[in-house]
């Protein structure tokens, strides 16, 4: 087989959501498993909806068209804010889309007018953390507004914490939401039928509280595809995190000084690396890079350390590995080297197993 590479074991992924979705159902929680680090995988998507998944969500409105293109069935979720530019592929190609700005609604609202359809729209919430989000004495206007738009249709809210600035989606977040969701209500007299409540960092609250008020989903990624949850970082029990596997072949194995020598300056990155400790070291290199992988964020088989990485090179410290030229290695990832080599045209992607996703559509629903 070629590499670099990324073994997917599709098998886990869906062990993933389906243990979540478990666990969230007898909560009123639906899971909207998010794709977008896996370059809107078909085959990804196809195996989060089999574990019970209500539907697909993904920030680029390129990677859910190529979902559509491969027959998805299940509502698409576009969960970064349109661009105004792609205000008529969004209507085309998503069911629903997360919103923040009166001018792309209005943008979406003649789109969908044009096709003569309906676009589902959901206001994204501001809570604190700092990125998309309209200002909670914004919103109910904002959902007026939304109603008085022909050929969209309010669904719902939503919020998104711990991402830009790493806020926990706690209780008092989550209340806040539930209550702007009852004020949205009574201006629109309609119920809301989506309330998204966050990202797989609001699974500590989701599975801890004994109130959920009106959160009735949230948009997981992170803790499907490598098991971990975003706010420690730490694995989460009964979740597979070797669902992924990066492998990698080694095109160099020496014996080395450690320290390099020589007058320094920087290296290809502006860096001024320290020279290294004094004797001798085991260094093979892998075929792989920065253009690749965030290295920062593999994590290689035991007795094996990570020493350095250029665009092309990750040196490596093999210890007493026995291993040689042309041999794979293979390597653990976290959320940021996963997107990069998922990204990355020269890494190739392998299934490892393929569970029903030839015989199984992408049709949600079925949690
Ligand atoms: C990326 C993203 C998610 C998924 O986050 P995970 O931490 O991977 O679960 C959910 N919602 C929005 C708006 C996102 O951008």
């Amino acid at each position: 087989m070629s590499a670099p590479r990324l073994d997917v074991d599709l098998d886990l992924v869906t062990h993933n959501t389906r243990t979540l979705v478990d666990r969230l159902a007898p909560r009123g929680i639906r899971v909207t498993g998010v794709a977008k680090a896996t370059l809107g995988s078909r085959d990804v998507a196809a195996a989060m909806v089999l574990g019970g998944a209500s539907g697909i969500g993904d920030s680029r409105v390129e990677n859910l068209s190529r979902l559509r293109a491969a027959g998805a069935a299940a509502p698409l979720t576009l969960i970064r804010s349109p661009m105004v530019s792609q205000a008529d592929r969004v209507v085309r190609t998503a069911d629903v889309s997360l919103n923040t700005e009166a001018v792309v609604l209005a943008a979406l609202s003649s789109a969908a007018l044009h096709r003569i359809s309906t676009h589902d729209v959901v206001l994204m919430v501001e809570l604190g953390d700092l990125r998309e989000g309209v200002a909670t004495v914004d919103v109910v206007d904002l959902a007026g507004v939304v109603a008085a738009l022909p050929g969209l249709r309010l669904a719902g809210l939503g919020t998104n914490l711990a991402c830009r600035s790493g806020i926990v989606p706690d209780q008092d977040k989550m209340d806040q939401l539930s209550a702007l969701v009852e004020l949205v209500e009574q201006r629109v007299g309609h119920a809301m039928t989506i309330v998204t409540g966050g990202n797989s960092a609001n699974l500590d609250w989701a599975l801890g509280t004994s109130d959920v008020g009106r959160i009735d989903e949230l948009r997981l990624g992170e803790s499907i595809l490598l098991g971990t949850e975003p706010l420690h970082r730490q694995a989460i029990a009964g979740l597979r995190t070797d669902a992924f596997t990066l492998v990698a072949e080694l095109i160099e194995v020496q014996t080395k000084p450690a320290q390099a020598w020589g007058s320094a300056g920087q290296n290809a990155f502006g860096e001024s690396p320290e020279r290294g400790r004094p004797g001798l070291v085991r260094q093979a290199i892998a075929a792989i890079g920065r253009q690749d992988v965030d290295p920062a964020g593999v994590t290689p088989p035991a007795g094996i350390t990570v020493l350095a990485a250029s665009s092309d090179h990750l040196v490596l410290d093999v210890g007493d590995h026995d291993v040689a030229v042309g041999d794979e290695i293979s390597f653990q990832l976290d959320y940021s080297a996963l997107v990069r080599a998922m990204t990355s045209p020269f890494v190739s992607t392998s299934r490892v197993t393929r569970p029903a996703s030839d015989a199984v559509p992408l049709t949600g629903g079925a949690a």
